[in-house]
């Protein structure tokens, strides 16, 4: 048996990080936790320190820090505890950590990322808001280190996995025609229009089939989730937008498909649970156990698709637009969205204003090309606070 391997979980809270943890424990003989980390949820944290025993963990601030080191030392733990940024950074380039599972939702996940995949690591990449914000800089990075970048989004997963082992020549040039990008359609997809205004939090996170965290959750019921995972498959499979199509497919049953030029559509299957890609991510290229039911085709009995519909979805069509675009106009959509979810989740605006509020902030910036990160940055501090300024202006 080859040596265990130690992974760095950003983000180790969440649905992803909960769900990792999972698979890690499930393989005891080839992975150990060498750091976790979190973002104000010391109780959480603690438990899950006390559970694995890692060599670090990460608060985001230095009073929450100072809490968890003092629980820990009550209890003999030897692990030692950094916070903020610097330290999320310090733990995802740690020479002695092989794999991070990039698991922190939003742009602050980013520096962290990008840290992983400068040091040459295999990175297992949930975070889809880093590429979306940085995808030259973070495709070149990794070409550029030789990182393992590995997608866990399960569309994404489900794309590479359908991929040839080699497509370096560009998709046309391996055979593919089209990716097909497939998505449930959330739980309004057939909510009457004129009910949209009305939409709650708690019904917006209630997703069919998958249990994911509140943000993401949000985003799969306007479908920006499906605008963000388009830009990321460009970025990953080095696509054009015009080769990829999204197809709704309310069972989630398939989680995306390639199209070959001979007519040959392969698909990947299984059932909605964030356990299968995260083992396929650790495993590969092996294929280990993930704690998955395995899937009863005769009980899912049928398979649907449509077209999505652009007037119930107009965040689609935003994040489609953002592409063409280039430059920071995918940051600035990022950055908008996540202000205005936020604002959702609070109870501070309608679920209908999430697609105005990003398209004003998109009319209103001046974009720039996306040369590093610090315009990157800059950009997304200037989306954040113009959203923050028409939120304001809405509720007036
Ligand atoms: P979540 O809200 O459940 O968890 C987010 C994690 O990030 C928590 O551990 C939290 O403590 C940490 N965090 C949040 N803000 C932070 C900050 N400012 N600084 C440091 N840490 C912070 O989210 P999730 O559903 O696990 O999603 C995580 C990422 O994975 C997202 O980018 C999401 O788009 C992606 N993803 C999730 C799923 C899913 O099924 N949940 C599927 C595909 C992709
Ligand atoms: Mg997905």
């Amino acid at each position: 048996m080859s040596e265990i391997k130690l992974i760095t979980v950003l983000g180790s809270t969440g649905s992803i990080g909960v769900n990792t943890l999972d698979v890690i424990q499930r393989h005891p003989d080839r992975y150990s936790v060498f750091a976790l980390t979190a973002n104000t949820s010391v109780d959480d944290l603690f438990a899950q320190v006390m559970a694995t025993a890692p060599r670090y963990a990460v608060m985001r601030d230095e009073e929450r820090a100072a809490d968890l080191r003092n629980r820990l030392r009550m209890t003999g733990s030897e692990t030692e505890v950094l916070y903020g940024e610097a330290g999320l950074i310090e733990v995802s380039e740690h020479p002695q950590c092989h794999m991070v599972m990039a698991a922190i939702v939003g742009a602050a996940g980013l520096l962290p990322t990008l840290a992983a995949v400068k040091s040459g690591k295999r990175v297992l990449l949930a975070n889809k808001e880093a590429l979306v914000m940085s995808g030259q800089i973070f495709m070149a990075e990794v070409a550029g280190s030789g990182a393992e970048l590995l997608p866990i989004d399960s569309e994404h997963n489900a794309i590479y996995q359908c991929m040839p082992l080699d497509f370096s020549r560009g998709l046309a040039g391996s055979g593919v025609s089209r990716i097909l990008l497939t998505g449930s359609g959330g739980p309004f997809r057939e909510l009457p229009l004129q009910d949209f205004e009305r939409v709650t939090p708690d019904q917006a996170c209630a997703h069919p089939n998958w249990s994911m965290g509140r943000k993401i959750s949000v985003d799969s019921a306007t479908m920006m989730n499906k605008g963000l995972e388009f830009i990321e498959a460009c970025w990953l499979f080095n696509a054009n937008p015009d080769q990829i199509d999204v197809v709704v497919h309310p069972q989630s049953v398939i989680h995306s498909m390639v199209e070959y030029v001979d007519g040959s559509v392969l698909a990947q299957m299984g059932n909605p649970d964030m356990r299968t890609p995260i083992a396929y991510g650790l495993g590969w290229p092996e294929r280990i156990e993930s704690g998955v039911s395995l899937l009863d085709l005769v009980k899912v009995a049928r398979l649907d698709f449509q077209a999505p519909d652009p007037v119930r979805f107009p965040c689609l069509k935003l994040a489609k637009a953002v592409m063409q675009e280039g430059k920071t106009a995918s940051v600035v959509l990022n950055a908008a969205n996540e202000i205005v979810v936020q604002a959702f989740l609070e109870g501070k605006t309608r679920f209908s204003s999430i697609p105005e509020v990003i398209e004003q902030v998109l009319e209103t910036v001046r974009l720039v090309d996306a040369v590093d990160i610090d315009t990157i940055l800059g950009a997304d501090a200037e989306a954040r606070a113009l959203a923050r300024e028409f939120l304001q202006r809405l509720s007036v």
